[in-house]
């Protein structure tokens, strides 16, 4: 699958079992529908993300994502727990994760 954002391939990890997407280029993260439940249960959100959280964008994101599983469908940037942004497709619920944002998350939900 393409990056959401940059367009280049992305590479796939397996995470104990869970096998997930991730850009080497902006190190950002695709969750498949029901995949980030997987990721917050066996706490894996840091381990995946690679950024810190300083390192996860602070200004309001003015370039859309674009869902590469729905011909490039626009995603819709969203707001979850602790205030993190991601971008959603509301076609096939697919979610991305920009760099440092699934480390946020991970904390958030660990409190
Ligand atoms: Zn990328
Ligand atoms: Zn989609």
């Amino acid at each position: 699958m393409l990056c959401p954002r940059c367009k280049v391939e992305m590479i796939e990890k397996d995470y104990r079992g869970l096998k997930i997407d991730r850009c080497q280029q902006c190190k950002g993260v695709w969750l498949d529908k029901g995949e980030l439940d997987e990721v917050l249960l066996k706490k894996m959100g840091n381990i995946i993300d690679a950024g810190s959280i300083s390192q996860a964008p602070t200004a309001p994101k003015t370039d859309v994502a674009f869902c590469r599983r729905c011909n490039n469908h626009p995603m819709i940037p969203m707001r979850g727990a602790g205030n993190v942004e991601f971008d959603w497709c509301d076609k096939c619920e697919g979610m991305w994760f920009d760099r440092g944002e699934l480390t946020v998350l991970h904390y958030v939900k660990d409190e």
